[in-house]
């Protein structure tokens, strides 16, 4: 099967203060359509960027990335791309449903469906009284499912979400980790990368987690969770499960003491 998202020995640096500061290096992935992603890896190495660089946010320095064969702007034109960031960046002076409705009004004319398209999102994500609330009337964890509500608005192919749920509270955020999993499983299974700093969320959610080194990150190893699917929260309490969190952890902590080693 041929990869939905290709990325291809990328490498990033920013000019910071007229110093550069290298943040990613040499990474390569390939992504299987409908699969779902999660990379993990300590502050600052390079995670964002990277998300930024697959949705064409950024333009790589070298190395390539592509969606289905094309550069991921082409994408972007085609309203094939949802993004979710930690904080939810809802307009405060529009309405839940206004808010979800926004990228189907900058996409088309077609205001019927899209309002039919509005309904079924709130419903889906336990929203449907809300539709007419504001953003500040909300809950961390309900303006979080307004922000994917939005992001699913145009049905896109790829759904790329930036530590969605690092902004809430444990419990919540428990929560939505299974709402995330079921708002995808009814959805076509869209391809997810999702990047967090929770081993147990990045374990839970994933097909694969995608382990990186501190900055200049690069991908200390991709680990496969090969747990069934549909899954819910009876999984966190198997052992496999916390196998693979250990292995996780394990890799993520080998990655620091050879940075620490290497730094003398
Ligand atoms: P992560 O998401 O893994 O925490 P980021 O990708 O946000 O890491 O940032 C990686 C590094 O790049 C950090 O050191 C950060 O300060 C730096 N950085 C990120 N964006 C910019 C930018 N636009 N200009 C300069 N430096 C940046
Ligand atoms: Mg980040």
């Amino acid at each position: 099967m041929t990869p939905t998202i290709s990325v291809n020995s990328l490498s990033h640096s920013f000019e910071v203060n007229g110093k550069t500061l290298p943040v990613l290096s040499n990474i390569s992935l390939e992504i299987q359509q409908g699969s779902f992603i999660s990379v993990i890896g300590p502050s600052g190495c390079g995670k964002t960027t990277l998300l930024k660089l697959i949705g064409g946010l950024l333009d790589a320095e070298s190395g390539s990335v592509t969606i289905e064969g094309a550069p991921p702007q082409e994408a972007q034109r085609r309203k094939a791309i949802g993004f979710v960031f930690q904080d939810s960046s809802l307009l405060p002076w529009r309405t839940v449903a206004e808010n979800i409705s926004l990228p189907l009004e900058l996409n088309s004319s077609e205001s019927r469906q899209g309002h039919d398209e509005v309904d079924r999102l709130l419903d889906v994500m336990g929203l449907a009284e809300f539709g007419a609330y504001h953003p500040h009337e909300l809950s961390g964890g309900m303006r979080q499912r307004v922000a994917l509500a939005r992001a699913l608005a145009t049905d896109p192919d790829v759904l790329l979400m930036d530590e969605p749920l690092g902004a809430l509270d444990e419990m919540t955020r428990e929560a939505m980790r299974y709402e995330i999993l079921s708002v995808w499983e009814r959805n076509r299974r869209k391809t997810v990368v999702f990047v967090t700093h929770s081993i147990a969320e990045a374990v839970a959610l994933s097909h694969r987690v995608i382990v990186m080194s501190l900055r200049p990150g690069h991908i200390l190893d991709e680990i496969d969770i090969d747990l069934p699917h549909p899954r819910d929260e009876t999984i966190e309490k198997s052992q496999t499960f916390l196998d693979y969190t250990y292995k996780v952890r394990d890799t993520l902590s080998k990655g620091v003491v050879r940075a620490t080693a290497h730094r003398g």
